[in-house]
């Protein structure tokens, strides 16, 4: 017989709480396996802390997303943001399900061509592109995606040297009622910016123009802000077909879909709140086909959809380092994971679920890092069963942007895990050392001496 868990003798004053809309607070089971692997097993394999990422379900939800729009247009085309996660491993998921690739550095665009994507089907965004990068986008026959009239420039310059013409779309950004509005990239759509800058690379003729592109913010909970952005799209795109009987190629959407994570200060779940990607697929393909392209000559409907992709494949598999009482009685917990390896918990309350069964007693508690700063607080206040030091709790949903933010402040970053479709794991990226971390540093020789 297994041996019962352990809870230490415990006095609280009852407070059940308060209902919600839905009933009493119904508290999730214990996670003690991700896709068959028990958290146990992994931690005893890999150490802990611990980056899981689940093969399984990275090419569901892209599966599902692809299908939202698939079903409502014909042609539609994913291109993976590698800002969001850019190990190769995931990459690479994403590339062999048929997605391009979306990068905004050159660093990106090099790691990307490392992985083996076809350059053509590099979609190079961002506003800190250097003259070098431009040149070796446009020799590549990579997506240029013009930010600003300087790169407009630059590029429009560099066409003297090229042995090809550079293939350029221009980045809009436009008020969908989103507020603030995201206006400090691309050219604004509706003081004129963004047909001005069409017409500069209309008249020039050293620039194809084959798309338009938006990326309106990130973590978007309207819907309907994407069918306003997709019809001013559609708009600019007709009016380059009137001009200069010129037909674009595809259409751009970005990302900034929403994964299941609740915001911050959010008084429902994000599981429950959040749009779907039938509702965004729907807002934007409706736009689309409701607007005036001719049914043979429909834009290539594109998606850089990041987060809402591989968020809820991440989990972070962390151990109680200790609990202790604050000054007001709060119960607090120390985890050796923190905000270096988790920079979303600043604007998400990350589900945490603990890793072994547990009885009915629950308190409020404060759950903090390892790190020795009074902001690593991975949850404010959430309520957990009775933990001991040693066991694990999995944070959820944290797939998306950890791993290319993440800190090295203090400590070492982890290793990172992929559970493969037959729940066999491969380490994906190895845990650093004191010399992979000191490997870069140079000390002059006379500091390397201390009497
Ligand atoms: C970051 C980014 C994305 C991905 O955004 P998500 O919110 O993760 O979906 C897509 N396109 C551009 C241009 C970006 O900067």
């Amino acid at each position: 017989m297994e041996k019962k868990h352990y809870e230490r003798p415990h006095i609280i004053k009852l407070e059940t709480g308060m209902p919600g809309k839905f009933g009493m607070r119904n508290d999730s089971p214990p996670t003690t396996h991700i896709d068959g692997v028990a958290v146990k097993e992994l931690v005893a394999g890999y150490g802990s802390p611990l980056f899981v990422i689940s093969e399984s379900t990275t090419r569901s939800v892209y599966r599902k997303a692809y299908k939202a729009f698939s079903t409502r247009y014909p042609k539609v085309q994913f291109a993976w943001s590698y800002k969001t996660n850019y190990l190769s491993a995931v990459c690479n998921i994403f590339h062999q399900e048929g997605s391009w690739a979306e990068v905004v550095s050159g660093f990106e665009y090099d790691k990307a061509v490392a992985n083996g994507v076809d350059p053509a089907k590099i979609i190079f965004n961002g506003p800190g592109k250097s003259t070098e990068d431009l040149r070796k986008a446009a020799e590549n026959g990579s997506l240029i995606h013009i930010d600003h009239l300087d790169e407009l420039y630059t590029l429009t310059d560099l066409t003297g040297e090229l042995t090809r013409k550079p293939l350029v779309a221009i980045r809009v950004n436009m008020d969908t009622g989103i507020y603030p509005m995201w206006d400090r990239f691309g050219f604004n759509y509706e003081n004129g910016q963004a047909w001005d800058a069409i017409n500069k690379i209309m008249m020039s003729g050293k620039l194809e123009l084959v798309g338009l592109h938006t990326h309106i913010g990130t973590f978007i909970m309207s819907a309907g802000a994407y069918g306003i952005a997709a019809s001013k799209l559609a708009d600019l795109a007709l009016g380059i077909k009137q001009k200069f009987n010129h037909d674009i190629r595809y259409i751009d959407m970005g990302g900034g879909f929403t994964s299941k994570n609740t915001l911050k200060g959010s008084y429902l779940p994000g599981s429950d709140t959040n749009p779907s990607f039938d509702d965004y697929a729907e807002a934007i393909t409706s736009a689309l086909v409701n607007s005036g392209f001719k049914p043979d000559n429909l834009p290539l409907l594109i998606l850089e959809t990041g987060r809402a992709l591989i968020d809820e494949a991440g989990y972070i598999i962390t151990t109680v380092i200790a609990n202790k009482r604050l000054s007001t009685g709060r119960r607090a917990t120390i985890i050796d994971a923190g905000v270096n390896l988790l920079f979303t918990s600043f604007w998400y309350q990350h589900p945490v679920t603990p890793a072994q069964g547990f009885s009915q007693y629950r308190e409020e508690n404060a759950l903090y890092g390892p790190l020795c700063m009074n902001i690593d607080c991975v949850r404010d206040s959430i309520t957990l069963p009775l933990l001991n030091k040693g066991e694990q709790l999995v944070i959820h949903y944290t797939g998306a942007y950890n791993l290319t933010q993440w800190m090295q402040f203090i400590t070492l970053r982890p290793k990172v895990v992929l559970i493969d479709q037959d729940s066999k794991t491969h380490i994906i990226r190895e845990s650093e050392s004191v010399t992979s971390v000191s490997g870069f540093e140079k000390t002059p020789d006379y500091l390397n001496i201390i009497k």
